[in-house]
């Protein structure tokens, strides 16, 4: 069945309406919706690539540390897999472009049993399911269920107000029944900033959702029920220091709703996507890439996720990480050769370069930047 068919006919039959189940005001607002030319990858390449900057080659910053000849992989440990674009929200800072209006671009049934075959040809421990609202995609708690019964262990990157759209709310329990690993965006524990960058009355629901997270288990210490936070800033400074940062969330989280949780992990924002038109808007964009440059650590370059995830697009190509899979930079064997999910060899894909240009400033500035957290 066609995807988009597919996918209407899932939210219809759950009752599901995007339209008015946004978490905020913010609505049908991605790049590609408003056909704007930063929709395009290459355009936005490009638009990083004009910022006049005195240290803004990063191959040659690697070198510096180490790296002489480009990234290459290391044991691949995480598959992280992107079931889709469609999200009940549309964060100003999404790197997904996602939004209520992204029904097209959708995993089908067919690409995830290709996604299973490919995960058993690897020894992955990890499969890292993300979006979009991935929950969202009909085929989710058929992947779930299929990679926990591999032994796999399962994170869900989850928005937390998707736990509230209300045919979705048996998910807290399907999540702790599984074992799976939730992390969960939530910019700020004071709501001012979590509003403002994924929309007002988003901080309000998330607290809600965090609340039914705790009531099955979650956040309490216990292995399979582990409750991970992810903070991202809400201006054009680089995330604050994980390790400092946690305390602080966790007597505010306490204090003010009785939410507890089992790590915090901080990221940079990544300048692509709606970020980059962010940046560009305000005209931040060039302090921001300089600010990125200035803070490179050659300490963070060896733990870039790129290093030990591949990334799968809900199309089946294959990407070095999530960033790169926006920015269409598929994944590049010697010779030239660009294998799908449908035709992966995990031995043939140890021996590439990884795929890199500025945007990879981002994950190595500061504490340095992955889907784990700082790599520094
Ligand atoms: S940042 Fe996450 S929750 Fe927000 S629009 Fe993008 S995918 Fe959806
Ligand atoms: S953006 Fe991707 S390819 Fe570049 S350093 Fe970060 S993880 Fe690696």
């Amino acid at each position: 069945m066609d995807g988009l068919v597919q996918i209407t006919e899932h939210l219809a039959s759950l009752g599901v309406d995007l339209t008015t189940e946004a978490g905020g005001p913010k609505r049908a607002t991605s790049l590609l919706s408003r056909r704007v030319p930063l929709a395009a990858p290459e355009a936005q390449l490009a638009t990083l690539d004009a910022v006049p900057l005195a240290a803004g080659d990063f191959e040659a910053a690697i070198a510096g540390a180490g790296f002489e000849g480009g990234l290459l992989p290391a044991k691949l440990e995480f598959f992280q897999i992107n079931i889709g674009k469609l999200c009940n929200m549309t964060c100003r800072h999404c790197h997904v472009d996602s939004g209520p209006d992204r029904l097209t671009e959708n995993m089908d049934r067919a690409t995830v049993d290709a996604c299973l075959r490919a995960l058993d040809a690897t020894d992955a421990h990890t499969v890292d399911i993300t979006g979009g609202a991935p929950e969202l995609n009909p085929h989710f708690r058929y992947l779930v269920d299929a990679c926990v019964e591999r032994g796999k262990h399962v994170i869900d990157r989850c928005n937390l107000t998707v736990l509230l759209v209300p045919r979705f709310r048996d998910l807290p329990e399907y999540l702790a029944d599984r074992g799976v690993e939730v992390v969960c965006s939530l910019p700020h524990y004071r709501q001012r900033n979590t509003d403002a960058q994924r929309g007002d009355g988003t901080y309000e629901k998330s607290i809600r959702a965090l609340h039914r997270l705790n009531e099955v288990g979650y956040g309490q210490g216990d292995p399979r029920r582990r409750l991970t936070l992810m903070s991202n800033p809400a201006g054009a400074f680089l995330a604050a220091n994980q390790a400092e940062l946690e305390g602080e969330w966790r007597r505010g989280l306490q204090a003010e709703h009785g939410i507890t949780f089992d790590r915090l992990i901080c990221l940079n924002n990544m300048p692509i996507a709606r970020y980059l038109e962010w940046l560009v808007e305000k005209g931040q964009l060039a302090a921001y890439m300089e600010r990125l440059t200035n803070a490179f650590n050659p300490a963070a370059v060896a733990g870039v996720m790129c290093r030990n995830t591949l990334s799968i697009s809900w199309d089946g190509r294959l990407y070095d990480c999530d960033f790169n899979q926006m920015l269409d930079l598929e994944v590049e064997l010697p010779g030239g050769a660009r294998p799908s999910v449908h035709d992966l060899d995990a031995t043939a894909l140890q021996q590439r370069r990884i795929v890199t240009a500025r945007h990879c400033f981002g994950c190595t500035a500061g504490q340095g930047s992955s889907c784990g957290g700082a790599t520094a």
